[in-house]
């Protein structure tokens, strides 16, 4: 059956493609039929005409079964669900905690339902795997009412590529997620570490919002947040302006003052520029902070993963982030690490084995969608 797969950014339309079955989904034998980027979009509607026009000579007079949209703040809920009036409100009313995402999605939800209003509509979360995190991992030390009337905790992101990357390294290992502890280092333009005990997250370091945590290409993460009403109350700065400058111009990009791109900050930092140079250090510091944060949670790991746009392809980062970590059992083969290979691979083989395992958000959401059919 054919399953449409929808990532609404900010400013962008993913889609893919899927054929697939249960047994497929099971033997990772789903078919990629075809994907596409529309960039700079302004109305969704015009985006999702673009994607049809595309796909709709592919499907050969097929339906669409299933459409599965990325939906980056799903709130409590616990695992995908088909979007019906509830939903769909739920997902409306989470846009306060979620502004420049949720509301892009409903907008694709809505163009792609117009589209496709027989297919069975389904929200795969990113907050959802990391709703099992314990209380004392997700509430901040605050006074309950923020917790229990404004909702105010950790919710974690980036769920559903840290949820693929435990169960794709587990099936490479012949066995069952439930059978290890990983720590999962997501690095692309946002980033994010993951502690996964036994197949489910018990920390990891996105917060009530996607800002909190690592050092990223534009975002700043963690910092003192009485440094921020300093800067308002007593420095009387514009509160919606720093949440900008936080999210957009902060990070690797406000560091190294070139780029949030982390390509070109590395190759300043090769050609001697100190401030780039200082931005990788403080990228990779962080990083490693939260990962002996996370050996500690789980006492121990049995594997360390990198994964997405930096943690797939950049030898450099990974060997930062992995300097110094031997005597927690953690260490970088040079050679498995500078290897230009594709797919999942092993990088240290120390006490505590170091990988690259390719992010499988897509496919992910369509087997989610493809679930969610089955189970009605
Ligand atoms: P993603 O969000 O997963 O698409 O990752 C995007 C980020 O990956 C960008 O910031 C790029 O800087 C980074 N990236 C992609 N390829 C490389 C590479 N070969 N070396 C370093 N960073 C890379």
């Amino acid at each position: 059956m054919k399953i449409l797969v929808l990532n609404a950014g900010s400013s962008s339309l993913k889609y893919a493609l899927y054929e697939t079955t249960p047994e497929a989904a099971a033997s990772d034998s789903d078919r990629l039929v075809s994907e596409g980027l529309i960039e700079r979009v302004t109305e969704m509607k015009d985006a999702l005409r673009e994607a049809f026009d595309e796909l709709t000579p592919l499907l050969k007079g097929e339906v669409i079964a299933g459409v599965g949209h990325r939906v980056v703040h799903g709130g409590s809920f616990p695992g995908a669900m088909v979007i019906d009036a509830a939903v769909e409100q739920a997902i409306d009313e989470l846009s306060a905690l979620a502004p420049l995402h949720n509301p892009r999605s409903l907008a694709a939800y809505r163009a792609a339902r117009a589209h496709v209003p027989d297919a069975v509509h389904v929200a795969v979360f990113d907050t959802a795997f990391h709703q099992t995190m314990p209380q004392h991992a997700y509430a901040y030390a605050i006074p309950p009412r923020f917790l229990e009337e404004k909702k105010i905790r950790r919710y974690g992101f980036h769920g559903i590529s840290h949820r693929s990357v435990a169960l794709r390294f587990a099936k490479l290992q012949g066995k069952s997620p439930e059978d290890f502890r990983v720590i999962i280092c997501h690095l692309g333009n946002g980033c994010s570490v993951c502690a996964v005990d036994r197949g489910r997250s018990v920390d990891t370091s996105m917060g009530f919002t996607p800002l909190e945590g690592l050092v990223m290409g534009a975002r700043s993460g963690d910092m003192d947040a009485s440094a921020l009403l300093h800067l308002i109350i007593r420095e009387g700065e514009d509160p919606a302006a720093l949440l900008q400058m936080l999210n957009n111009e902060s990070g690797m990009k406000a560091i190294s003052g070139i780029s949030n791109d982390m390509r070109d900050v590395l190759s300043a930092a090769d050609s001697g520029n100190e401030r780039a140079r200082f931005a990788v250090d403080a990228f990779c510091y962080r990083a490693k902070k939260f990962i002996g944060a996370y050996l500690a949670a789980m006492n121990g790991a049995d594997a360390l993963i990198f994964t997405a746009g930096i943690g797939e392809n950049s030898a450099a980062v990974r060997a930062g982030i992995c300097a110094g970590l031997d005597s927690l059992g953690i260490a970088l083969d040079a050679e498995l690490n500078s290897a230009k290979l594709p797919g999942a691979r092993p990088i240290g083989n120390s006490a505590i084995p170091v990988w690259v395992v390719p992010t499988e958000e897509q496919v992910t959401i369509a087997r989610d969608t493809l679930g969610c059919i089955h189970s009605r």
